[in-house]
């Protein structure tokens, strides 16, 4: 059948805001919903340990070591 016209000129402040509202986190990283930070959606936090509202995993402190100093 017959060619596809183009339907509107994109203008050029609308050309240039393109793609500068979204995508500002990392595909598949949302927010955790317990502690607030950046995590791949559908996997345990890194951060806390959370998913789907429950503790899954326990994250372990890792406390600094103090250097003795002789
Ligand atoms: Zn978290």
């Amino acid at each position: 059948m017959g060619a596809i016209a183009q339907q509107r000129r994109v203008s050029k402040t609308r050309k240039l805001k393109r793609r500068t509202h979204y995508k500002i986190t990392a595909p598949g990283m949302v927010v955790c919903s317990n502690c607030g930070e950046l995590k791949l959606n559908h996997r345990v936090c890194p951060t806390c340990g959370f998913y789907d509202g429950k503790l899954v995993k326990e994250i372990k402190v890792e406390e600094p070591k103090e250097e003795e100093s002789k």
